[in-house]
C-alpha cells in the first residue's frame, strides 16, 4: 500500500510507471494468508517488485516503449518475471524505456520521457530510467532492468541506486524482447547491494527455454553480500583502475569522486593497480555496428501480423500494410539503428563493417583477460557525467552513444558489471562507481559491493 501511495503521489512528476498492476494489493494480502497459514516463504515474498516493460508478463500490457507493441498483452511471463511470482515477489507494474532499450536518457519512449527524482529537469538514465527512477523515488524497493550497453548501469549511477548487469548467460532471457540477443541481459535495479543479491538468487540460473543460458552452479550471492558486508575490509583484494576508462570524456566531478573513491579502497587494504585496455578506444564504434545489425533482424518480427499494432486501407498489398504499421509504429531511433544495421550486414559490406566490428570484439574480451590477470576487479565511472538536462542530447545521437563509453566493454566481452553510488557531484546529483569482474565471477561484485557500499 505504501509503494502505491508514493506512485500515486509522485509518478505525475516522475512518470516512471507505464502501467500499475492494480491486483498487486490483492496478490501481497494472498502472500501473507500464505505465511499466516505456516508456509514457508522466501524472505521477500510479499514484497512488490516493478518490472522494465521489455519483459513480457502475463495480463499486463508489455510494450518495450513502443507504440508498435501499445496495448500488446504476452499470453506468457518472462522466465525472470515467473520465478520472481514463484518465490511470491508481487509485480507492482512496468516501467517506462526508451523505445526497444535504444537509449541513455530514457526519452525514446513512445510514452513520453521518466525524469530523475533528483532534479525533475533532468534524465533518470536510459534506457531503463523507469526502473531506476521507480527505485530512487522510493515508489518500489526493486526493479528489473536489462542491460545491453549499460541500460542497468547507468540508469543506476545517475540516480544513486544500484544496478547489476550479471554474466551473460546468467539471467534467462526468455520473454524478454530482444534488442541485440548476444549483448542482451537481464538484472536488478535496487538501493543496496544485498537487495541486489537477493534478486539476482531468484531470477538467476539455468533455463532450458533459452538456448543461451549457461549450465553451472551459481553460488549464493546473498551470501557473499552478506560476508562482504560484515567484513568491512578490503585486504588482499587486487583492484585494477582501467586508465582508458577514467580519462577522456569524464567530466572533472566524476573523476574527482573517482580518485577519492580509489583512495577509500586503499585505506581499506585493497591492491590498487592501474591497468591498460588500449582496444576500449574502439568499443562504442564497434557497439554500434553489432547492436544495430542485431537489433535490425531481431525487429523484423515486429511485421503488422504476429504482435501489436496494424495500419492499413482496404486494397492494400501485404508489403503495403507492413511498411505503413513500420513507418507509423517506430520511432526515430529505431528507424536509425535498423537502418544503420541492414546497412552494415548487407552484401559487400558486411566483412568492412560487421565483420570487423567482430574482431574489435575479440580484442576487447583479450584487453580484459590481460587486465584479470593483473587484478581481481576492476573499477570505473559507471558514466561520465551526472544526470544531463532533458532536451539537451536529444537531437544529436552521437552525444547520447558516447555516453556509454564506460558500461559497453563489458557487454562486448559478456563479463558482469555493477554501478554502484560513489557520492554526489559538483551539481548535487548522484555519481556512480563501476565494478567489472571476469566472466562467472558475480560473486566477487557482491562480496566487493557490499564491503565498498
Ligand atoms: N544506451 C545504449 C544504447 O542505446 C544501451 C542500451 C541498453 O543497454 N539497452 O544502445
Amino acid at each position: 500500500q505504501a509503494h502505491l501511495d508514493r506512485i500515486a503521489e509522485v509518478d505525475g512528476d516522475v512518470h516512471a510507471f507505464l502501467h500499475v498492476n492494480e491486483a498487486a494489493l490483492e496478490q501481497a494480502r494472498a502472500i501473507d494468508e500464505r505465511r499466516a497459514a505456516g508456509e514457508e516463504l522466501h524472505e521477500l515474498a510479499g514484497a512488490p517488485v516493478a518490472i522494465k516493460d521489455v519483459l513480457c508478463t502475463v495480463g499486463m500490457p508489455s510494450t518495450a516503449g513502443s507504440r508498435i507493441l501499445e496495448g500488446w498483452i504476452p499470453p506468457y511471463d518472462a522466465t525472470v518475471v515467473a520465478r520472481l511470482k514463484q518465490a511470491g515477489l508481487v509485480a507492482l507494474g512496468k516501467t517506462n524505456m526508451d523505445e526497444f532499450a535504444m537509449g541513455s536518457s530514457t526519452e525514446h519512449s513512445a510514452y513520453g520521457p521518466t525524469r530523475n527524482p533528483w532534479d525533475l529537469e533532468r534524465i533518470p538514465g536510459g534506457s531503463g530510467g523507469g526502473s531506476a527512477a521507480a527505485v530512487a523515488a522510493f515508489e518500489a524497493p526493486f526493479a528489473l532492468g536489462s542491460d545491453t550497453g549499460g541500460s542497468i548501469r547507468q540508469p543506476a549511477a545517475v540516480t544513486g541506486t544500484v544496478g547489476m548487469k550479471p554474466t551473460y548467460g546468467g539471467v534467462s532471457r526468455y520473454g524478454a524482447i530482444a534488442l541485440a540477443s548476444s549483448l542482451d541481459q537481464v538484472g536488478p535495479v535496487t538501493r543496496t547491494v544485498l537487495d541486489s543479491a537477493l534478486i539476482h538468487d531468484v531470477i538467476g540460473g539455468h533455463d532450458p527455454l533459452d538456448s543461451t543460458s549457461l549450465e553451472r552452479e551459481w553460488p549464493s550471492f546473498a551470501a557473499a553480500a552478506r560476508e562482504g558486508a560484515s567484513r568491512g575490509d578490503l585486504a588482499g583484494l587486487r583492484v585494477g583502475v582501467v586508465k582508458e576508462l577514467d580519462s577522456e570524456g569524464i567530466a572533472a566531478d566524476v573523476q574527482a569522486r573517482f580518485q577519492e573513491t580509489v583512495r577509500v579502497l586503499t585505506d581499506a587494504g585493497a591492491e590498487v593497480v592501474e591497468v591498460s585496455c588500449p582496444s576500449f578506444a574502439y568499443s562504442v564504434a564497434a557497439y554500434y555496428l553489432i547492436l544495430p545489425a542485431e537489433a535490425s533482424s531481431n525487429l523484423a518480427r515486429f511485421d503488422s501480423v504476429r504482435f501489436g499494432l496494424r495500419v492499413e486501407q482496404a486494397g492494400q498489398t501485404v508489403e503495403d500494410v507492413m511498411a505503413a504499421t513500420r513507418e507509423a509504429g517506430f520511432g526515430a531511433e529505431v528507424k536509425r539503428r535498423i537502418i544503420l544495421g541492414t546497412y552494415a550486414l548487407s552484401a559487400g559490406y558486411y566483412d568492412a563493417y560487421y565483420g570487423s566490428a567482430q574482431k574489435v570484439r575479440t580484442l576487447i574480451q583479450r584487453d580484459f583477460d590481460a587486465a584479470f590477470e593483473q587484478a581481481d576487479i576492476l573499477i570505473s565511472p559507471a558514466a561520465p557525467t551526472t544526470a544531463f538536462k532533458l532536451g539537451e542530447k536529444l537531437d544529436d545521437p552521437l552525444a547520447m552513444y558516447v555516453n556509454d563509453i564506460t558500461t559497453i566493454p563489458a557487454n562486448l566481452a559478456g563479463i558482469p558489471g555493477m554501478g554502484l553510488p560513489m557520492g554526489l557531484g559538483d551539481d548535487g546529483l548522484p555519481v556512480g562507481l563501476q565494478l567489472l569482474a571476469p566472466m562467472f565471477e558475480d560473486e566477487r561484485l557482491y562480496r566487493a559491493g557490499a564491503a565498498i557500499e
